[in-house]
């Protein structure tokens, strides 16, 4: 049987993974797992989750494992072609999980880093519209959407993100740098895993271009 495609990405807050995730999604017609969109999801439901999660995000700090592990494993065991991993794992406990579940599959497992500085983060941080019912990102001035506020996509109501102040942004970073970073170096060294890196400081259609090669690429 065919391997199941996973592609891991990785990057800093505002890296713009997530954007590159949809496209990523669209264009191979697979799933994106983004515990974020899911999380922020519970939130808003104010499900027992969403009640557990919100502090932690509120100050940009990560959920504990267990809440996000068994929500973003539950979700892989169902898929059938394959799957992106948007924003999971981001340390050391979650890499483990996710490699122990791995283990037993057949995949094919890519992670690709999207790498910006943190001074870009943060212009493109400030001027980030979210869609919190499917997940899609826009920005006031690199990605507007086509109707102001109105997700393009399903029609909702865009929000700015309560983790998007400047503070909060410096800790998401700090976090992505010291906890996140690290497990680029792991996946480079360990080969069951196919680690590349994209410079993800250029336009959305240049980084998807990069990215979207080093999939097919390998799929070939
Ligand atoms: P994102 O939408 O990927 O930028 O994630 C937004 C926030 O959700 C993060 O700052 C964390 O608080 C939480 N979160 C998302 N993914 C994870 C994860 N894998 N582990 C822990 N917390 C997460």
């Amino acid at each position: 049987m065919k391997p199941k495609q996973i592609i891991i990405l990785i990057g800093g807050p505002g890296s713009g993974k997530g954007t590159q995730a949809e496209l990523l999604a669209k264009k191979m017609g697979i799933q994106v797992l983004s515990p974020g969109t899911i999380l922020r999801k519970a939130i808003e439901k104010k499900t027992v989750i969403g009640k557990k999660a919100a502090p932690y995000i509120k100050k940009g700090i990560l959920v504990p494992d267990d809440i996000v592990s068994s929500l973003v494993i539950k979700r892989i065991a169902k898929i059938r072609k394959g799957i992106i991993l948007d924003g999971f794992p981001r340390n050391q406990v979650q890499v483990k999980l996710l490699g122990d579940y791995l283990k037993n599959q057949n995949t094919k497992n890519l992670v690709i880093e999207v790498a910006i500085p943190l001074r870009t983060a943060i212009k493109r941080i400030s001027g980030r519209l979210t869609c919190n019912n499917c997940g899609e990102s826009y920005h006031v001035e690199y990605k507007p959407p086509r109707r102001k506020n109105i997700c393009d996509q399903c029609g909702k109501r865009l929000i700015v993100r309560s983790d998007s102040k400047e503070k909060v942004v410096k800790t998401r970073w700090q976090i992505y740098r010291y906890e996140t970073k690290p497990i680029a170096d792991y996946y480079k060294q360990n080969r069951h895993y196919l680690y590349r890196k994209v410079d993800g400081t250029k336009d959305i259609e240049t980084v998807f271009e990069s990215v979207y090669n080093i999939v097919k690429k390998e799929n070939d």
